[in-house]
């Protein structure tokens, strides 16, 4: 027998009231009446009032005691008009004992609220979603307790699931508001992982509905937690112990860090608080994430933001767990699957089968978030930031995924079937072309040989050494082992990571690039403070010496891992000479040191530059009697050269590489090179393109770094080209006056017969 609700404390008393109310008799607009009353006299407060979110993002009063009943229905506030928009737009709770003062406070006179002078309110979140907002007003100025605002915020969980059961707001209200459900779509998102794909949507995990909200014993509640984390636990090991994870790499840091949160010991004790307070544990969980959430989503720190989904992720699992559902790898899934998501931890990714999974698109996401990481080391194509893509797509919906042109097209016709069909049939007919030229060499037809090596920056890539014919690692970008982990690497760590890199190059070799963090590739756990130009600010290598500590760690580490074998340390975004001694110098301090220490060292270290900083160019008589060898950074080099984001969509065709400019520039470098016999190569995007490719050649490139799955082009481009020809014809382009000579060089290459 339940004990008499006056009996019980706090907000487990007023969960009892609402789990009457709910339970009665009648529509859902009369509970939420009966609601409002009950809030306001358990609460002692002389208004409690609820808005419900309608399609157009306008919250629109739905009940209330204490103001105007003839508002009900009639007021409405857009997200971010008033206090109320200003709750749900913050997604945060407000606390103010003088309301009126608030920036943000709107006057609405059919409301009669103006003698009230203090105001608490809560966002009613559903998934993530703000679906309405739940106020308590007072007339004196007071301010509220952190226990009423607690109960205030497990209220409106409940609430949450009344509004989310579609009988006060039709949800198709907000699907007409989307357009046509059936007919094709196309939406607009960006490429986080490369490729094409085409499949069948599934909508990934729709969230969970927590029916049984108020528990009526919280031993027994805690009791289930404490099961259900205990299996949260052993399917955690399961999957860390399966062999594609288990041999280690990027991915495998990440998905440690669910192991981390499902022994957590503030998270789970924030749950059982919530058990006390008398909801059911999925509640709690429930509750719990809501919270977390809010919390770490405001944080404004990217770090924080990406945890959200690693908690997310462990919280639907042990949901999932509490509910009896089956694990996630025996759903019935369709052969040809693209999974469609609002956000993505990467154990999540992994739960579906690999040889079925086609394709990811995620509502949120970026290029840097672990998912995208995960993602491309299984080389599956993602498009992320797609809006709405889940209120837009059904499951069964045919979809598909062109990352390569940001696009999403939902329920295609025939005809879109048909042409992506033959797109993809025609992609893998390359690829298996571009495959049987693996062990052919990369020489022009008139015997010129040109060194193609790959890009790599995780221990997944680099089995595509073997598979691209790569002749070695021209660019091992460091900074992603340090992106993906939550602190900061030791030296073994590192060393581990760089040893297997070198094992498994065998005798080819691999030139690392020292920590490339700043601008867009910030680093957890370090202190990046805000900059108003981050590309052109404190990062790469200007950071590392000047906070050299990080520098000589990671050159230790590579000394170390480098032992008996060739080491190639290149360091990036100098931009003069004194900054490239200051590097070397630590260098040789740290070799000086492993000697004395009596430590094996690498046969030979040899030490280079990238170029990608213009400035560097006009100092090339003391960088070339320095360097062992210098690597063009065009992606760099291009936003420098021009003054031109990199990053900016705006931009993107403004300028082009293939510009006398740039070519003018890239020719001055090649000869003072070939003057000083030392060895160039280009490590940017430029060179992963046929045509661009071409040019560089033309201009006396021999050696070049691309991403794995452009060697293939790259090198059918080279074994069909004449040299010669080209190289007298690029003579004459790099005077004009033209923006670019792209359509040029195309003529060209259509005319000799290069497979561009
Ligand atoms: C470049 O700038 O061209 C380069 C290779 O470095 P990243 O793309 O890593 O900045
Ligand atoms: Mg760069």
């Amino acid at each position: 027998m339940s004990a008499p609700a006056s009996a019980i404390p706090g907000p487990r008393r007023l969960l009892r009231r609402l789990r009457d109310v709910m339970a009665a008799p009648g529509t859902a607009q009369s509970r939420l009446n009966q609601v409002v009353l009950v809030i306001a006299a358990d609460m002692v407060a002389e208004v409690c009032s609820i808005y419900v979110r309608r399609a157009g993002d306008v919250l629109e009063l739905f009940a209330t005691e204490g103001l105007n009943p003839e508002a009900v229905h009639k007021t409405r506030l857009r997200v971010g008009e008033g206090l109320v928009g200003h709750i749900a737009a913050q997604a945060s709770a407000l606390s103010l004992s003088d309301a009126q003062s608030h920036p943000d406070f709107a006057y609405r006179p059919e409301t009669g609220e103006e003698i009230y002078h203090s105001l608490m309110g809560v966002p009613i979140l559903r998934s993530g979603r703000v679906v309405g907002v739940l106020v308590v007003q007072n007339r004196t100025r007071r301010n509220y307790a952190e226990e009423e605002l607690e109960a205030l915020q497990t209220v409106a969980m409940v609430l949450a699931e009344l509004i989310g059961a579609g009988d006060l707001v039709n949800p198709s209200e907000f699907l007409e508001a989307e357009g046509n459900a059936t007919l094709p779509q196309r939406a607009e998102g960006v490429r986080l992982a490369d490729g094409v794909a085409m499949g069948i949507a599934v909508l990934h995990r729709q969230a969970i509905e927590v029916r049984q909200l108020v528990a009526e014993d919280p031993e027994v509640e805690a009791e289930r937690l404490a099961e259900a984390l205990e299996r949260l636990r052993a399917s955690v090991d399961r999957m860390l112990a399966r062999p594609d994870i288990a041999i280690g790499g990027e991915h495998r840091e990440v998905l440690e860090t669910y192991r981390m949160f499902a022994h957590d010991r503030g998270w789970i004790s924030k749950i059982n608080d919530a058990i006390r307070n008398g909801l059911t544990a999925e509640a709690a969980v429930k509750r719990t994430l809501d919270d977390m959430r809010v919390r770490l989503n405001a944080s404004g720190d990217p770090y924080l933001r990406e945890r959200v989904l690693d908690l997310e992720d462990i919280a639907g699992r042990l949901l999932g767990l509490l509910n009896g559902e089956p694990e996630p790898q025996t759903r019935e899934l369709p052969d040809d699957m693209v999974v469609v998501a609002r956000a993505m931890g990467p154990a999540e990714l992994l739960d579906y089968d690999r040889t079925r999974l086609r394709g990811l698109v995620l509502e949120e996401g970026s290029a840097t978030a672990h998912v995208a990481i995960v993602a491309r080391a299984l080389d599956i194509p993602v498009l992320g930031r797609v809006d709405g893509a889940l209120s837009r797509i059904t499951p069964g919906d045919p979809v598909i995924v062109d990352a390569d042109n940001n696009q999403l097209i939902i329920r295609p016709g025939e005809d879109v079937v048909d042409a992506v069909q033959l797109t993809l049939a025609a992609r893998a007919e390359r690829k298996a072309a571009f495959a049987a030229l693996r062990h052919m060499p990369s020489i022009t037809r008139d015997d010129v040989r040109v060194n193609l090596l790959m890009n790599a920056g995780l221990l997944a890539d680099m089995g595509m050494l073997a598979e691209s014919g790569a002749e070695g690692i021209g660019l091992y970008r460091t900074e992603l082992f340090f992106m993906v982990r939550s602190q900061i690497p030791d030296v073994a760590a590192q060393a581990d990571l760089y040893a297997r890199v070198l094992d498994q190059s065998g005798e080819k070799p691999v030139y690392f690039r020292t920590l490339d963090v700043g601008s867009d590739k910030q680093l957890p756990y370090f202190n990046h403070r805000p900059e108003e130009n981050p590309a052109m600010g404190w990062r790469s290598l200007r950071l590392t010496l000047d906070r050299p500590a990080m520098l000589r760690r990671q050159v230790r580490a590579l000394l170390m891992a480098s032992a008996g074998r060739q080491l190639n340390i290149m360091f990036p975004m100098v931009a003069e000479v004194a900054e490239f001694d200051a590097a070397r110098r630590l260098v040789q301090m740290e070799v000086a040191r492993a000697r004395r220490q009596h430590q094996r060292l690498p046969s030979q270290v040899r030490v280079g530059t990238m170029l990608e900083v213009p400035a560097l160019a006009w100092q090339l008589k003391p960088l070339l009697e320095r360097v062992d060898f210098i690597s063009v950074g065009s992606n760099d080099l291009l936003q420098f050269f021009f003054a031109c984001d990199r990053g900016n969509p705006e931009l993107a065709d403004r300028y082009d590489l293939l510009s006398p400019a740039v070519l003018g520039f890239l020719r001055n470098l090649v000869d003072a090179c070939a003057r000083a016999d030392v060895e160039l190569s280009l490590c940017g995007e430029m060179a992963s393109r046929p045509l661009e490719a071409m040019a560089l050649i033309g201009l006396g490139f021999r050696r070049m770094s691309m991403p794995a799955g452009a060697i293939g082009p790259v090198k059918a481009m080279v074994r069909s080209l004449d040299r010669g020809h080209l190289a007298s014809y690029m003579d004459t382009l790099l005077d004009l006056p033209d923006h670019s000579v792209r359509d040029r060089l195309m003529a060209f290459a259509h005319d000799h017969g290069i497979a561009i």
